[in-house]
Protein backbone atom coordinates (compact mmCIF):
# COMPACT_ATOMS: atom_id res chain seq x y z
CA UNK A 1 0.00 0.00 0.00
CA UNK A 2 1.25 3.64 -0.82
CA UNK A 3 1.57 5.80 1.93
CA UNK A 4 -0.46 9.21 0.91
CA UNK A 5 -0.02 12.62 2.84
CA UNK A 6 -3.61 13.40 2.91
CA UNK A 7 -6.19 12.24 5.85
CA UNK A 8 -9.69 11.90 4.17
CA UNK A 9 -12.57 10.91 5.90
CA UNK A 10 -13.48 8.18 3.30
CA UNK A 11 -11.97 5.09 2.00
CA UNK A 12 -10.01 6.62 -0.86
CA UNK A 13 -6.48 5.31 0.69
CA UNK A 14 -6.58 1.81 0.46
CA UNK A 15 -4.58 1.15 -2.11
CA UNK A 16 -2.42 2.63 -4.66
CA UNK A 17 -4.91 2.97 -7.42
CA UNK A 18 -6.96 5.35 -6.26
CA UNK A 19 -4.64 8.23 -8.00
CA UNK A 20 -5.81 7.91 -11.44
CA UNK A 21 -4.58 9.94 -14.53
CA UNK A 22 -7.02 11.92 -16.50
CA UNK A 23 -5.08 12.95 -18.99
CA UNK A 24 -2.70 10.32 -20.39
CA UNK A 25 -5.57 7.99 -21.84
CA UNK A 26 -4.44 7.79 -25.43
CA UNK A 27 -3.53 3.69 -25.16
CA UNK A 28 -6.70 3.11 -22.56
CA UNK A 29 -9.22 4.94 -24.27
CA UNK A 30 -9.32 1.62 -26.57
CA UNK A 31 -9.99 -0.74 -24.01
CA UNK A 32 -13.41 0.23 -21.85
CA UNK A 33 -13.01 2.31 -18.84
CA UNK A 34 -14.63 -0.21 -16.08
CA UNK A 35 -15.71 1.85 -13.67
CA UNK A 36 -18.19 3.15 -16.55
CA UNK A 37 -19.83 0.16 -16.63
CA UNK A 38 -19.74 -1.13 -13.09
CA UNK A 39 -20.90 2.17 -11.91
CA UNK A 40 -23.88 2.60 -14.39
CA UNK A 41 -25.44 -1.06 -13.82
CA UNK A 42 -28.42 -1.02 -11.42
CA UNK A 43 -28.62 -4.60 -10.53
CA UNK A 44 -27.29 -7.33 -9.28
CA UNK A 45 -25.47 -10.16 -12.03
CA UNK A 46 -28.17 -13.47 -11.75
CA UNK A 47 -25.43 -15.71 -10.81
CA UNK A 48 -23.84 -18.07 -8.29
CA UNK A 49 -22.59 -15.55 -5.69
CA UNK A 50 -18.84 -15.24 -6.37
CA UNK A 51 -16.49 -12.84 -5.26
CA UNK A 52 -13.84 -12.63 -8.11
CA UNK A 53 -10.32 -11.03 -8.15
CA UNK A 54 -9.01 -8.52 -5.67
CA UNK A 55 -10.65 -5.82 -3.26
CA UNK A 56 -9.26 -3.25 -5.44
CA UNK A 57 -9.56 -5.06 -8.80
CA UNK A 58 -12.54 -7.34 -9.13
CA UNK A 59 -16.07 -7.73 -9.19
CA UNK A 60 -18.86 -9.67 -7.81
CA UNK A 61 -21.40 -11.96 -8.93
CA UNK A 62 -25.16 -12.69 -7.27
CA UNK A 63 -25.02 -9.78 -5.46
CA UNK A 64 -27.66 -9.05 -2.71
CA UNK A 65 -28.77 -5.57 -1.83
CA UNK A 66 -28.88 -4.23 2.04
CA UNK A 67 -32.40 -4.21 3.13
CA UNK A 68 -32.45 0.27 3.46
CA UNK A 69 -34.38 -0.63 7.10
CA UNK A 70 -33.66 -3.62 9.54
CA UNK A 71 -34.26 -4.57 13.11
CA UNK A 72 -30.89 -2.91 13.88
CA UNK A 73 -29.87 -0.70 11.04
CA UNK A 74 -30.68 1.91 8.46
CA UNK A 75 -28.65 1.94 5.45
CA UNK A 76 -27.27 6.08 4.22
CA UNK A 77 -26.76 7.76 1.25
CA UNK A 78 -29.19 5.19 -0.62
CA UNK A 79 -28.97 7.42 -3.98
CA UNK A 80 -25.30 5.64 -4.67
CA UNK A 81 -26.88 2.43 -4.65
CA UNK A 82 -24.17 0.78 -2.95
CA UNK A 83 -25.71 -1.17 -0.58
CA UNK A 84 -25.26 -4.18 -1.92
CA UNK A 85 -22.55 -7.04 -1.65
CA UNK A 86 -21.68 -11.02 -1.40
CA UNK A 87 -24.22 -12.52 0.59
CA UNK A 88 -21.74 -13.22 3.53
CA UNK A 89 -21.25 -9.18 3.61
CA UNK A 90 -24.71 -8.94 3.76
CA UNK A 91 -25.20 -11.52 6.42
CA UNK A 92 -21.77 -10.14 8.41
CA UNK A 93 -23.68 -6.72 8.68
CA UNK A 94 -27.61 -7.79 9.81
CA UNK A 95 -25.76 -10.12 12.44
CA UNK A 96 -23.69 -7.45 13.88
CA UNK A 97 -26.20 -4.51 13.92
CA UNK A 98 -28.42 -7.62 15.61
CA UNK A 99 -25.35 -8.40 18.10
CA UNK A 100 -24.45 -5.19 19.13
CA UNK A 101 -28.00 -3.84 20.13
CA UNK A 102 -28.53 -6.93 21.88
CA UNK A 103 -25.75 -8.01 23.58
CA UNK A 104 -23.57 -4.23 23.90
CA UNK A 105 -26.36 -1.62 23.66
CA UNK A 106 -25.36 0.02 20.60
CA UNK A 107 -28.50 1.79 19.26
CA UNK A 108 -28.26 1.02 15.61
CA UNK A 109 -25.95 0.78 12.27
CA UNK A 110 -25.67 3.09 9.89
CA UNK A 111 -24.49 1.72 6.78
CA UNK A 112 -22.46 3.99 4.59
CA UNK A 113 -21.20 2.23 1.21
CA UNK A 114 -20.83 -1.40 0.76
CA UNK A 115 -20.23 -2.05 -3.04
CA UNK A 116 -22.04 -1.63 -6.52
CA UNK A 117 -24.73 -3.97 -7.61
CA UNK A 118 -21.84 -5.89 -9.61
CA UNK A 119 -18.94 -4.67 -7.46
CA UNK A 120 -16.36 -3.09 -9.58
CA UNK A 121 -14.39 -0.17 -9.82
CA UNK A 122 -16.23 3.22 -8.71
CA UNK A 123 -17.26 6.40 -10.46
CA UNK A 124 -16.04 8.20 -7.14
CA UNK A 125 -14.53 7.75 -3.97
CA UNK A 126 -13.00 4.10 -2.91
CA UNK A 127 -10.20 2.38 -4.71
CA UNK A 128 -11.31 -0.81 -2.86
CA UNK A 129 -15.18 -2.38 -1.92
CA UNK A 130 -15.20 -4.06 -5.64
CA UNK A 131 -15.65 -7.67 -4.19
CA UNK A 132 -18.47 -7.08 -2.24
CA UNK A 133 -16.56 -7.63 0.66
CA UNK A 134 -15.97 -4.56 2.40
CA UNK A 135 -18.54 -2.33 4.35
CA UNK A 136 -18.19 1.20 5.63
CA UNK A 137 -20.26 1.74 9.15
CA UNK A 138 -20.38 4.87 10.22
CA UNK A 139 -19.44 6.24 13.98
CA UNK A 140 -22.24 8.04 14.68
CA UNK A 141 -25.04 5.74 15.96
CA UNK A 142 -28.84 5.11 14.36
CA UNK A 143 -31.39 7.35 15.73
CA UNK A 144 -34.03 6.07 18.03
CA UNK A 145 -36.27 6.98 14.77
CA UNK A 146 -36.11 5.54 11.14
CA UNK A 147 -34.09 8.50 9.20
CA UNK A 148 -36.25 9.88 6.00
CA UNK A 149 -34.95 9.38 2.50
CA UNK A 150 -33.45 13.16 2.55
CA UNK A 151 -32.25 12.71 5.93
CA UNK A 152 -30.08 9.51 4.59
CA UNK A 153 -28.44 11.66 1.92
CA UNK A 154 -27.72 15.23 4.26
CA UNK A 155 -27.15 13.78 7.51
CA UNK A 156 -23.30 13.68 8.48
CA UNK A 157 -21.44 10.86 10.82
CA UNK A 158 -19.17 12.01 13.37
CA UNK A 159 -15.33 12.44 13.50
CA UNK A 160 -14.26 10.05 16.76
CA UNK A 161 -10.84 11.74 16.52
CA UNK A 162 -9.08 15.21 17.71
CA UNK A 163 -6.16 15.14 15.69
CA UNK A 164 -3.59 12.57 14.38
CA UNK A 165 -2.53 11.68 18.17
CA UNK A 166 -5.53 11.69 19.76
CA UNK A 167 -9.18 10.64 19.79
CA UNK A 168 -12.03 13.14 20.39
CA UNK A 169 -13.05 12.00 24.43
CA UNK A 170 -16.02 13.93 23.19
CA UNK A 171 -17.85 11.84 20.66
CA UNK A 172 -15.78 8.43 21.41
CA UNK A 173 -17.43 6.07 23.90
CA UNK A 174 -16.91 3.01 25.52
CA UNK A 175 -20.06 1.91 23.12
CA UNK A 176 -17.42 2.46 20.15
CA UNK A 177 -14.64 0.09 21.69
CA UNK A 178 -17.54 -2.25 22.27
CA UNK A 179 -18.73 -1.94 18.55
CA UNK A 180 -15.38 -2.19 17.32
CA UNK A 181 -13.91 -5.30 19.23
CA UNK A 182 -17.54 -7.12 18.19
CA UNK A 183 -17.09 -6.43 14.51
CA UNK A 184 -13.81 -7.94 14.75
CA UNK A 185 -14.98 -10.77 16.85
CA UNK A 186 -16.36 -13.08 13.76
CA UNK A 187 -14.34 -14.83 11.99
CA UNK A 188 -14.99 -14.18 8.51
CA UNK A 189 -13.19 -10.45 9.04
CA UNK A 190 -10.20 -9.85 7.78
CA UNK A 191 -9.05 -6.74 8.92
CA UNK A 192 -10.78 -3.46 9.95
CA UNK A 193 -9.51 -0.19 9.34
CA UNK A 194 -9.37 3.22 11.61
CA UNK A 195 -7.71 5.93 12.29
CA UNK A 196 -4.51 5.74 14.41
CA UNK A 197 -6.00 7.26 17.67
CA UNK A 198 -8.94 5.75 17.37
CA UNK A 199 -6.91 2.20 17.25
CA UNK A 200 -4.53 3.95 20.81
CA UNK A 201 -7.98 3.70 22.27
CA UNK A 202 -8.65 0.33 21.72
CA UNK A 203 -5.00 -1.25 22.83
CA UNK A 204 -5.61 1.06 26.40
CA UNK A 205 -9.39 -0.13 26.58
CA UNK A 206 -8.79 -3.83 25.93
CA UNK A 207 -9.03 -6.20 28.92
CA UNK A 208 -8.20 -9.64 28.92
CA UNK A 209 -8.60 -11.24 24.94
CA UNK A 210 -6.40 -8.87 22.95
CA UNK A 211 -6.56 -11.38 20.12
CA UNK A 212 -9.33 -9.58 18.10
CA UNK A 213 -6.94 -6.16 17.92
CA UNK A 214 -4.77 -8.22 15.71
CA UNK A 215 -7.75 -6.91 12.77
CA UNK A 216 -7.78 -3.66 13.59
CA UNK A 217 -5.64 -2.13 11.65
CA UNK A 218 -4.05 1.70 11.56
CA UNK A 219 -4.96 3.58 8.44
CA UNK A 220 -5.55 6.91 7.03
CA UNK A 221 -9.06 8.66 7.48
CA UNK A 222 -11.61 6.20 9.04
CA UNK A 223 -12.41 8.76 11.53
CA UNK A 224 -15.83 9.45 10.80
CA UNK A 225 -16.14 5.75 10.42
CA UNK A 226 -14.71 1.94 10.26
CA UNK A 227 -14.12 -0.15 7.21
CA UNK A 228 -14.85 -3.71 7.54
CA UNK A 229 -13.14 -6.30 5.21
CA UNK A 230 -14.08 -9.83 5.05
CA UNK A 231 -11.88 -13.02 3.48
CA UNK A 232 -12.63 -14.43 0.62
CA UNK A 233 -15.71 -16.54 0.85
CA UNK A 234 -14.90 -20.43 0.03
CA UNK A 235 -16.39 -21.08 -2.42
CA UNK A 236 -14.70 -18.16 -4.84
CA UNK A 237 -12.26 -19.68 -6.12
CA UNK A 238 -11.25 -16.68 -7.91
CA UNK A 239 -10.85 -13.94 -5.02
CA UNK A 240 -7.62 -13.77 -3.75
CA UNK A 241 -6.93 -12.67 -0.30
CA UNK A 242 -4.71 -10.36 1.66
CA UNK A 243 -2.08 -11.24 3.71
CA UNK A 244 -2.88 -11.93 7.23
CA UNK A 245 -1.82 -8.59 9.57
CA UNK A 246 1.07 -9.64 11.50
CA UNK A 247 1.01 -11.04 13.94
CA UNK A 248 0.64 -9.52 17.50
CA UNK A 249 -2.24 -7.16 18.83
CA UNK A 250 -0.45 -4.26 16.95
CA UNK A 251 -0.07 -2.01 20.06
CA UNK A 252 3.55 -1.78 20.41
CA UNK A 253 6.16 -0.59 17.28
CA UNK A 254 3.42 -0.38 14.66
CA UNK A 255 1.07 1.99 16.33
CA UNK A 256 3.78 4.17 17.79
CA UNK A 257 5.00 4.66 13.94
CA UNK A 258 1.47 5.76 13.38
CA UNK A 259 1.55 8.05 15.91
CA UNK A 260 4.62 9.76 14.63
CA UNK A 261 5.09 12.04 11.64
CA UNK A 262 6.11 9.02 9.35
CA UNK A 263 3.06 8.39 7.87
CA UNK A 264 2.27 12.16 7.15
CA UNK A 265 6.30 13.11 5.74
CA UNK A 266 5.94 14.31 1.76
CA UNK A 267 6.50 11.63 -0.23
CA UNK A 268 7.77 11.92 -4.04
CA UNK A 269 4.35 12.46 -5.78
CA UNK A 270 2.68 9.12 -6.57
CA UNK A 271 3.07 8.20 -10.31
CA UNK A 272 -0.23 8.58 -11.81
CA UNK A 273 -2.13 5.22 -12.49
CA UNK A 274 -4.54 4.64 -15.53
CA UNK A 275 -7.58 3.95 -15.29
CA UNK A 276 -8.63 0.38 -14.72
CA UNK A 277 -9.92 -1.16 -17.94
CA UNK A 278 -12.40 -4.12 -18.31
CA UNK A 279 -9.54 -6.27 -19.52
CA UNK A 280 -7.68 -4.94 -16.28
CA UNK A 281 -10.13 -7.21 -14.08
CA UNK A 282 -10.25 -11.14 -14.49
CA UNK A 283 -11.97 -12.49 -17.09
CA UNK A 284 -15.06 -13.95 -14.83
CA UNK A 285 -15.68 -10.17 -14.49
CA UNK A 286 -17.08 -9.88 -18.42
CA UNK A 287 -19.64 -12.48 -17.80
CA UNK A 288 -20.95 -10.91 -14.73
CA UNK A 289 -21.26 -7.58 -16.69
CA UNK A 290 -23.33 -9.41 -18.97
ZN1 LIG B 1 -14.38 1.77 3.13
Amino acid sequence: MVSIGKVSSVCLLLSATFAFAVGSQSAAAKDVIAKQLFGTVKDAADLKPAAHGTYTRGCLAGGRRLAEDGEAWQAMRLSRNRNWGHPNLVAYVERLARDAKKLDGWPGLLVGDLAQPRGGPMLTGHASHQLGLDADIWMLPAPGRTYTKSERENVSSISVVKNRREINSKTWTTGHAKLLKRAASYNEVARIFVNPPIKKALCKWAKGDRGWLRKIRAWYGHTYHFHVRLKCPRDSKGCRDQGAPPSGDGCGSELKWWLSDGPYKKKKPTKFKPELKLSDLPKACKSVLK
